[in-house]
């Protein structure tokens, strides 16, 4: 990396801050994870020089025979992690993905039954001001009010009104285990299309952590870059039946050339997921968000739905006195990062925001385990009952550089 230092300081400098604050901070975004050195060795590399468009043994361009043999062992590992007949492991993203899986298998204007927006569903699963909610009809199911999970009675009534051409299960935030069987037994019954989003949980379902949604869904999209701990990007695992579907609709349906470089770093993390290791490392992610959910939850906060089955959880500060967007700002003054994000009828605008949400997937792969766990809620307490502190905040910051440093991030990374 020497190279960038000296040709393009001025860029050197905003990739040197922001490794500096990776090492100092304690993320606990979600969605967020760190990549292997060998991943990013791949996705850093001459594979980026390549067109490819179409498919292993069917380019429309020559010189692409080890191109083949690098996304082949891409989908090859794919389908050995997620049971699949059929895996396409070139969407650039994740909305991509979605886009592509309902430009496979229904049309424009059919009707996409989903989890209620703000209740913990993704933008491309129908938000107005997305593609989704654009160019499909959308209805939703709600959480049991009581409960804050999913009532899958309740899911099949709705399907059952309305009738939709796709079910969809699968969210950004929702704590809980999702009954794949389920939902795909209802699709059947409504003959709807039966679709997970498990962009979220992928690692947890890879690593043995979450119960898989093959071979009960038709179809399958997942992020690589979340608890899968890939390169940035996407994939749609499906049965036979909807491989050649899929396969056209990502090309030439909705990309052209293949991004080789990330397929490439994509087969990396794949093959690092199929290790024996991945699955403590999945386990480790949840038992790491069960006790710093029961330690907040010690400490006084409300958790949505009372906890958590999987990486995630969502705390709702309604009575602690701030607001996400108060909590989150206050975090990040002491180097602690995650999200402000709604609560189930949350009375306040997205913008805003009354909870925020915290996951376990980053910190675990540097490898903090429980009693980190204990600390960090204790931290996250402390920085909110002590908001106007300046001086107690800028300990407390010491404290969290302090814990960070005995996890090195990338101690072979001199740059
Ligand atoms: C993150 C996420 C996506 C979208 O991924 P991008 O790569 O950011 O486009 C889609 N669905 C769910 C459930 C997600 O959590």
């Amino acid at each position: 990396m020497g190279k960038l230092r000296s040709l393009d300081p001025e860029l050197a400098e905003a990739m040197g801050l922001e490794l500096e604050r990776q090492r100092q901070s304690i993320e606990l975004i979600a969605s967020e994870n760190f990549v292997s050195v060998a991943v990013m060795e791949a996705m850093g590399s001459w594979l980026n020089n390549k067109y490819s468009e179409g498919y292993p043994g069917k380019r429309y361009y020559g010189g692409n025979q080890f191109i083949d043999m690098s996304e082949n062992l891409a989908i090859e590992r794919a389908k050995k992690l997620f049971n699949a007949d059929h895996a396409n492991v070139q969407p650039h993203a994740g909305s991509q993905a979605n886009m592509e899986i309902y430009f496979a298998t229904i049309k424009l204007g059919d009707k996409i039954l989903s989890l209620d927006l703000p209740k913990g569903g993704h933008l491309t699963h129908g938000s107005p001001v997305n593609f989704s909610g654009q160019f499909y009809k959308i209805a939703s199911y709600n959480l049991d009010s009581e409960t804050e999970q999913i009532d899958m009675d309740h899911v099949r009534k709705r399907a059952e009104e309305e009738k939709p051409q796709l079910l969809l299960c699968g969210y950004t935030v929702y704590p809980r285990i999702v009954d794949f069987k389920e939902f795909g037994e209802i699709a059947k019954d409504v003959g709807a299309v039966a679709m997970a989003d498990v962009a979220h949980i992928a690692g947890l379902i890879a690593g043995g952590a979450h119960p898989q949604p093959l071979p009960h869904m038709d179809v399958v999209m997942t992020t690589t870059h979340k608890t899968l701990r890939g390169p940035k990007g996407a994939m749609i695992l499906c049965k036979e039946g909807l491989a050649k579907a899929v396969d056209k609709a990502v090309f030439p349906g909705l990309q052209g050339g293949p991004i080789e470089n990330m397929i490439a770093a994509k087969a990396v993390a794949f093959g690092e997921a199929l290790r024996p290791e991945f699955k403590d490392y999945a386990k480790q992610v949840v038992a790491n968000a069960k006790v710093l959910a029961g330690e907040m939850m010690a400490l006084g906060y409300r958790l949505v739905s009372g906890g958590t089955d999987n990486h995630l959880m969502l705390v709702d500060l309604q009575e602690k006195g701030v607001t996400g967007r108060e909590a989150e700002q206050l975090l990040e003054k002491i180097d602690i990062s995650v999200n402000r994000n709604m609560i189930p009828n949350d009375p306040q605008k997205p913008w805003v925001a009354s909870g925020i949400r915290l996951g376990t997937p980053a910190m675990t792969t540097r490898g903090l385990k429980e009693s980190e766990m204990k600390e960090i809620a204790r931290l996250i307490d402390t920085a909110i009952a002590n908001k106007g502190d300046e001086a107690k905040l800028a300990s407390l910051k010491e404290e969290v550089h302090a814990l960070t440093g005995k996890f090195p991030l990338y101690p072979e990374i001199d740059f």
